[in-house]
């Protein structure tokens, strides 16, 4: 454990933390939303710092990043937890259970990520469940992957406060944010989230790092031709060279009466993003 970052005391050993926009409230031996920091003491730690349930090396475009030194591979790490509640989480085992973990301190990853450099890794990616709610351990491992002259990316769901995402930001290369719809009622029903504060990170990002989006595409819930011309009207303002990856929905988790997004949705989806944006690509077909 270590101390977490961007929290502050409150009265009868209580603690906010101010990370996300969730801003959990927390007594004394309660853990947040996300699971991954805890009120001990009157303190907040980060329970996940230096503890990792997967590493492997992978290719750039499995973030995805396709426009990020394309064709290169990058060692890639996650550990538990997330500040979402999507019911079709594709990594719910360790976003949403007890996943078992190693412990990988930050100089432990970066001398990793050095070693894998001679074997064609550009540098870490943080990645797997959601990176924003491994702050410390990310803030401290990617002054060291720098330090290497290697790289950071991260792959987000952008849920995550300003003054953290600033302070982070520049030792970060490159991210891929899931903007999973483009309606405040889809984030509050189906994420527990919020859009706004999604658009806020996708905007600071993009004057900071390269930045790639990604949208899963459901059926009935997110699909329609103009939310999605309208996602991409919004990007496009940003910059009409933000690529967007569309992505193929298939059930599981929680979800399972939904049918896996047809290949005509996608390819409708695709041509009305076209109308704004120069790079759309379709993934998971
Ligand atoms: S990072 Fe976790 S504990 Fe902090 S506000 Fe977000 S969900 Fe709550």
């Amino acid at each position: 454990m270590r101390e977490a970052l961007f929290y502050k005391k409150l009265d009868n050993n209580r603690v906010q933390c101010l990370l996300c926009p969730h801003e959990c409230v927390l007594q004394q031996d309660s853990t947040g939303v996300c699971r991954a920091r805890r009120n001990t003491g009157g303190c907040l730690y980060s329970l996940n710092y230096s503890c990792v349930t997967s590493v492997a090396l992978d290719p750039i475009e499995k973030k995805p990043l396709y426009h990020f030194r394309p064709g290169s591979l990058i060692l890639s790490a996650g550990t538990f937890g997330c500040n979402f509640k999507c019911s079709w989480c594709q990594n719910w085992t360790i976003a949403h259970s007890d996943a078992k973990t190693m412990e990988l301190k930050p100089a432990g990853l970066a001398e990793m990520a050095r070693q894998y450099a001679s074997r064609g890794s550009i540098g870490v990616a943080y990645t797997y469940n959601e990176p924003s709610i491994w702050y410390e351990f990310i803030y401290d491992t990617a002054r060291l992957i720098k330090e290497q002259g290697l790289v950071n990316v991260m792959v987000t769901n952008g849920f995550i406060n300003r003054e953290p995402l600033e302070q982070l930001l520049p030792y970060i290369d490159a991210m891929n944010i899931d903007v999973k719809a483009f309606t405040e009622e889809f984030y509050s029903k189906y994420c527990k989230g919020t859009l706004s504060s999604v658009m806020d990170t996708v905007e600071s990002a993009a004057r900071s790092c390269h930045v790639e989006i990604t949208t899963l595409v459901i059926p009935g819930l997110n699909d329609s031709p103009e939310e999605i011309e309208s996602l991409a009207s919004w990007l496009a303002s940003i910059n009409p060279d933000i690529v967007l990856h569309l992505s193929r929905f298939f059930p599981g988790y929680k979800i399972n009466d939904i049918m896996p997004t047809p290949r005509e949705t996608l390819e409708n989806a695709r041509n009305s993003a076209l109308l704004h944006l120069r790079h759309v690509y379709l993934g998971n077909i």
